[in-house]
């Protein structure tokens, strides 16, 4: 009994040292009850207990993911916050759940904002394409290359691809600019209108705003109404306006006539002043350049209605877009020539039409991603 007594005793110490000596080995490495770990985070070294997870460090070092947002093509916010930050450990993607271990090297990864993928689709023209600027009345067969977002769908590019030569029409489209004008314009629409004739006006903004009732007219008599600028601007030559200017004017020309019911999306610049870059920011405002191939120069003051005529069925063949003038001056002489124009040029065999700015229909549409 006292043998066993002294070694229960003498264990019980044993015992208890061995306890007292594990808590304050415990106690000296971790302040707490479990063993602690030196890991780095974001790039300072730390300790955390045993049984750490990466979600529980990240909490206890206050570290937050900066979600990034997804942008549509033009960089607007899509998607807010849609794009995850993430943990890195050593290096590698880890689960929020994983358990620390010594040396383990946390690293913070913001999302960063992305842009919506692209999507390319080929849509087949059936009918051909005017060209862009167009100088005649013609189609040239071939495909559109559309590149758009594949979120927003908001229009990236598009290219046209032809499949072979254009095909002129045997029409001639009798275009009539700088209008309206209220002493001109109602005759040259009487006169079209007994002679059956269907024609393109490009009007000035500013005037189609103080004549809107000419506009109206216009377009119910069947006449494609297409832009021509709000204020008409020549000097420097159009398209060499700094280019916020130059899109000012075709937008807010575009914006008077939308408002009138006019939808052609057709823009002729101001004394067909043309370039590259006129003709891309013509097209990103949704609309196309026309220009022509025959001018009989009605618009110079010394010009008869003989020397008119004269002059258009002299030049005149099929696919001609003829430039004359309702407004900016006396038009007396254009007014007189009609006639004999229309006339001439239908003992040509060819027919008098208005411009068109239909969208292609889609036909046998592929996506292409
Ligand atoms: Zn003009």
């Amino acid at each position: 009994m006292v043998l066993l007594r002294r070694v229960s005793v003498a264990g019980a110490i044993v015992i208890v040292a061995a306890v007292v000596g594990t808590l304050l080995a415990r106690e000296l490495v971790g302040g707490g009850e479990r063993a602690s770990l030196t890991v780095t985070v974001a790039g300072r070294s730390a300790h955390v207990v045993e049984g750490t997870t990466l979600a529980g460090a990240a909490a206890r070092f206050g570290l937050h993911l900066r979600a990034g947002d997804v942008l549509d093509v033009n960089g607007k916010v899509l998607r807010a916050g849609a794009v995850p930050g993430r943990f890195l450990l050593d290096g590698r993607p880890a689960s929020a759940g994983m358990r620390l271990r010594s040396g383990d090297r946390i690293t913070v990864v913001d999302g960063h904002d992305r842009r919506e993928p692209l999507v390319r689709r080929i849509v087949r023209v059936s009918g051909g394409m005017p060209s862009d600027p167009q100088f005649t009345v013609s189609r040239t067969p071939g495909e559109q290359v559309i590149v758009s977002g594949a979120l927003s769908h908001e229009l990236v590019s598009v290219r046209f691809r032809s499949s072979g030569p254009a095909r002129v029409e045997r029409a001639v489209a009798l275009t009539f600019d700088d209008g309206p004008s209220p002493q001109y314009t109602p005759r040259i629409l009487a006169a079209l209108t007994k002679l059956r004739v269907r024609a393109t006006f490009f009007v000035i903004g500013y005037l189609a705003e103080a004549n809107p009732d000419l506009v109206r007219q216009e377009l119910r008599l069947g006449m494609t109404v297409g832009n021509h600028s709000y204020n008409h601007p020549q000097v420097p030559p159009f398209a060499r306006l700094p280019p916020q200017l130059l899109r000012d004017e075709i937008a807010l020309g575009e914006q008077i006539l939308s408002r009138l019911g006019a939808r052609p999306h057709l823009f002729r610049p101001p004394g067909g002043s043309t370039s590259p870059g006129l003709v891309r920011a013509t097209a990103a405002l949704g609309q196309r350049v026309v220009l022509w191939s025959l001018d009989p120069a009605d618009w110079s003051p010394g010009s008869s209605a003989k020397e008119i005529t004269k002059r258009v069925l002299a030049a005149v063949r099929p696919g001609s877009i003829v430039i004359l003038h309702d407004g900016g001056g006396d038009r007396t002489a254009t007014l007189t020539a009609l006639p004999a124009i229309v006339r001439g040029i239908r003992h040509r065999g060819l027919q008098l039409v208005a411009l068109t700015a239909k969208p292609p229909k889609p036909q046998n549409a592929t996506g292409h991603p």
